[in-house]
């Protein structure tokens, strides 16, 4: 019995820290935000137990509590007062993300992060303006009885990317986030920002985004579902791999400063090949399907869920994430630090 090679040597307590090839430390992990003009109070979201939608006046207290966990980043999103099929809202000086993010960059320390969309400003919940033939239709009540093979109006819907980022710099973002896979949107936000004398303002592109079913907890803490068919004319087919490539490549090409996967742990290939193909910083989001997955299991008494969190945001950074957004952020990083 040759036994030359025992591998259980370096598994000893005392060296397992010293071959440890990943470590989580709350300074990875980005924690979303949700600041809701509809509401003077908190209100809790119910399949994303222990979040809730905060008041522009709690803005800051919220984002203090993150803080006080060791994490020192943000991603805000932001629920409109009111919606229409332009998504005007957006990139109203005195909107709610807007108003947020001056409140929170004067008062706190925190590094934050914006949401660039339109999903949750358009009275449709598509993440831009629809494509001419389907203006005018009633597409709040169940939407137009086509099927609506092409829904977003890409170009169209650039115009007001580039608004929004802006926007968003002037109330003192430092990192702007586009989420809605427009092609084009790194490019065009790019040249807004520099234009308006914002070129140190880095962007985080949702490189490669999929048409996921794990994003259903997302769309009633953001209010963000659309009200007809459904994403997959501008979010990525989860059947492909190399098509991932592709577009990051393309962001990279426009200026993609941080190349983000969504989500995270159906997807750690992609994270990978990531890794593997660029040297910019990778981020990943364990959504809030993921997140809400992990909970019920922990309610039922079937998971362990610091144990199981733990172990998820760990296998994102093994994969080859460099940041992590998370639902888990302040409960992770709380027991990191203790
Ligand atoms: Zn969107």
């Amino acid at each position: 019995m040759d036994l030359t090679h025992r591998p259980r040597r370096l598994r000893q307590d005392r060296v397992r820290g010293l071959v440890s090839e990943t470590s989580l430390e709350p300074a990875d992990l980005i924690a979303p935000v949700f600041v809701d003009a509809t509401t003077d109070e908190r209100r809790p979201i119910e399949t994303m137990p222990g979040h809730e939608r905060v008041p522009i006046d709690e803005a800051v207290a919220r984002v203090e509590e993150v803080l006080e966990t060791g994490v020192e980043a943000v991603m805000l999103f932001g629920i409109p007062e009111s919606k229409d099929p332009e998504g005007t809202r957006a990139w109203a000086a005195d909107g709610v993300v807007q108003e947020a993010t001056r409140r929170i960059t004067a008062e706190t320390d925190a590094y934050v992060i914006t949401d660039v969309c339109l999903c949750e400003y358009t009275d449709h919940g598509h993440c831009g303006p629809l494509e001419e033939e389907l203006r005018g239709e009633d597409v709040t009540e169940g939407g137009p009885a086509c099927d609506p093979i092409r829904t977003v109006d890409n170009d169209a819907t650039l115009e007001a990317l580039d608004r929004i980022a802006v926007s968003h710099a002037e109330a003192g973002a430092d990192m702007i986030a586009p989420s809605g896979m427009m092609d084009g949107m790194v490019a065009a936000i790019r040249e807004g920002l520099d234009r308006e004398g914002f070129e140190h303002v880095p962007i985080m592109s949702y490189a490669a985004k999929y048409e996921s079913a794990f994003y259903g907890p997302f769309r009633d803490a953001a209010d963000g579902a659309p009200a007809f068919g459904d994403r997959r004319h501008y979010q990525m087919d989860p059947a492909n791999a190399r098509e991932a490539m592709r577009e990051v490549r393309l962001d990279v090409e426009q200026g993609a400063d941080v190349l983000m996967v969504k989500p995270a742990l159906p997807y750690l290939d992609i994270v990978a090949d990531l890794r593997r193909e660029f040297d910019h910083p990778v981020a990943a989001y364990n959504v809030s399907g993921e997140y809400a997955m992990l909970q019920a299991a922990a309610e039922k008494g079937w998971l362990d869920l610091e144990d199981v969190a733990h172990e998820s945001l760990l296998s994102i950074k093994r994969a080859g994430a460099d940041l992590i957004l998370t639902y888990f952020a302040e409960d992770v990083a709380a027991a990191l630090s203790s």
